[in-house]
């Protein structure tokens, strides 16, 4: 620890260790949210589960991780020296060099000193009188802080491992994508199965399936994926991307997703068939995201979805050699795109390899784990390691593990027992100076999360500033704004087909959890421009007290 407590509590009075904030996690927000804080002369300490920074890039370490929003546009835009001294080797960029570029920002800005690693927080509690939440972790300090910043991200540690009976028995070896070992796993010559088919069961399947003996995929319900094309980006390539920097920049701050991809703006149905395919065969080739802006209304009519839907089930059928394997790989039921589109590298093109099977789970579910394998309602797979690739309890989960307490003791985990309430998805009534850095209500997930991520941070420092200059002590999310912010929330997801399939995004991959569309789809510029518009109005909706 670097900085001493803050100079208007006496640690003793507060029963431990007091800063003015405290931020939980120390990843892209986290570490941005501690380089604000300084910036403002705050005190602040920084409490990271990991052995190491990096947040979900810490975590998710399996072969084959990777961005699938752009590097450039997928890193910090607040510092141009950062931007400028760094340099990107691929258009879209692995897991490790996404974490090398965490160290290399922590390092340049000196943020280390600050972050107590290995430290989980289990507890979270306002001190009405003291005004100052009281902060527990798993190493058994307790510390004081008068803002609580919750940068604990939203596909973080809460790694879902489904309840197959038999696991205990299982004598091979059994990984999470999302909590993959630091120590290298050799999977060469051995017998594997991957359970799920999202974008981690997609990204690691292509990447062992060369060097394992066998690899069974188990796939309950197939993803729409179209290929990401990565490069290499070569340095006079990059030198000249670079020089772009500000446009691009201030292009994403325009943008509904926080990057550009090319977006048309006719529908896709006021084309003839025959430009449809140009269009999307155009978008294919050139890979990545941008096939879902091919045309304006594809995630807002079912029959301009359809269109884009039926031209990828066309190439999963002529890409896949096998036709039973191609049908039981192309997906059905849900709008392309309400699920999270997947990017790939020659995922489809992987089940023609000799040494790949998928296992169709909705023909022949799975019975149990068994000492020697998987048993399905119809075979036994005799395997060595399984890896789960079966996804997160998102956004929500990483915040509901700690013990949240705010006024009258009121535990998060109740107020939020049918679905996440905030207003502006920056803040909770009852839950006084406590933040949440792109979680449930903002655009998060389904924006470019750093972009995001940037304009939280900034909004919630420009606001401790604000309390400064005002000398006001509190600030919380009134509870009719609340209510109002969540009703916007719904609505908007209404108006799309979103909600249209079960997903992360509603919560019904985690038994029990809530239904609920939990991302704002209103846009990152016209959600930026609502932020700013709150607080420029003295933060309308939010209760400040002195
Ligand atoms: P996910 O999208 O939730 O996928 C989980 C997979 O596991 C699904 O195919 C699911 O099938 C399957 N599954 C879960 N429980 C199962 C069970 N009991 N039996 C059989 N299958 C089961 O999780 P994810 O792939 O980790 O991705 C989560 C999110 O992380 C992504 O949507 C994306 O936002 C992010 N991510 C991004 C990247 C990237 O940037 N490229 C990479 C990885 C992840 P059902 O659908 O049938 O439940």
């Amino acid at each position: 620890m670097t900085q001493g407590p803050a100079q208007n509590l006496s640690p003793e009075a507060a029963g431990g260790l007091a800063y003015d904030a405290v931020v939980v996690g120390a990843g892209f927000a986290g570490l941005y949210m501690l380089h604000r804080l300084r910036q403002l002369g705050l005190t602040a300490r920084v409490f990271e589960a990991g052995e190491d920074i990096g947040g979900t890039w810490y975590w998710n370490s399996y072969p084959g991780a990777r961005c699938d929003v752009e590097s450039l546009d997928y890193s910090y835009s607040f510092s141009d020296a950062l931007q400028q001294e760094w340099t990107w080797s691929e258009r879209f960029a692995t897991q490790p060099e996404i974490l090398r570029y965490i160290h290399f920002v922590a390092d340049r800005l000196n943020l280390r000193p600050q972050v107590s690693l290995r430290t989980r927080v289990t507890a979270a509690a306002y001190d009405e009188v003291a005004r100052r939440w009281r902060v527990e972790t798993d190493r058994g300090e307790a510390v004081m802080a008068r803002f609580c910043i919750m940068a604990t991200g939203c596909l973080t540690a809460a790694a879902v491992v489904p309840e197959i009976p038999g696991l205990g028995d299982f004598k091979g070896r059994w990984l999470h994508t999302g909590n993959w070992p630091k120590q290298p796993v050799d999977l060469a010559g051995r017998r594997v199965g991957v359970i799920g088919t999202g974008s981690s069961g997609i990204q690691v399947i292509p990447a062992i399936a060369p060097e394992v003996a066998q690899l069974c995929v188990f796939q309950r319900t197939p993803s729409f994926s179209v290929p990401a094309r990565n490069a290499p980006l070569d340095p006079a390539r990059m030198a000249e991307l670079k020089a772009g920097y500000a446009q691009r920049r201030a292009a994403n701050l325009q943008s509904a997703a926080g990057y550009v991809y090319d977006p048309n703006f006719q529908s896709a149905l006021e084309v003839d068939d025959a430009q449809r395919q140009a269009e999307y065969e155009a978008r294919w080739r050139k890979g990545g995201a941008g096939f879902l802006v091919a045309y304006k209304d594809l995630l807002l009519n079912q029959a301009a979805n359809d269109t884009a839907a039926g031209f990828v089930r066309a190439k999963i059928r002529a890409i896949v050699q096998d036709p039973v394997t191609a049908e039981a790989l192309v997906p059905r039921g849900f709008p392309m795109g309400a699920r999270r589109l997947c990017l790939d590298s020659d995922y489809y093109a992987s089940f023609n390899r000799a040494n790949v099977k998928l296992v169709d789970l909705l023909k022949s579910p799975i019975d149990r784990i068994v000492p020697e394998g998987i048993r399905t309602a119809d075979a036994t797979y005799a395997l060595d390691v399984i890896v789960f690739a079966t996804g997160f309890d998102a956004m929500t989960g990483p915040l509901l593990r700690i013990d949240i307490r705010g006024r009258g003791g009121l535990p998060l985990r109740r107020k939020w027992a049918r679905g996440p309430l905030t207003y502006l998805g920056l803040q909770v009534a009852g839950f006084p100076n406590l933040f949440i850095v792109a979680g449930p209500g903002s655009p998060s997930v389904l924006s470019n999360m750093v972009v995001s991520i940037e304009q939280h941070v900034d909004w919630i420092a420009q606001c401790l500033h604000y309390l400064q200059r005002n000398a006001l002590a509190s600030i919380e999310a009134a509870a009719d704004s609340e209510a109002a912010w969540v009703r916007h929330v719904n609505e908007v997801a209404g108006r799309t087909l979103y909600p249209l399939a079960s997903s992360w995004y509603t919560g019904a991959n985690v038994a029990g959890k809530p239904r609920v569309f939990t991302p704002y789809l209103g846009g990152v510029h016209k959600y930026r421009e609502r932020c700013e518009q709150v607080a420029a109005q003295g933060y309308k909706g939010f209760v400040l007290q002195r």
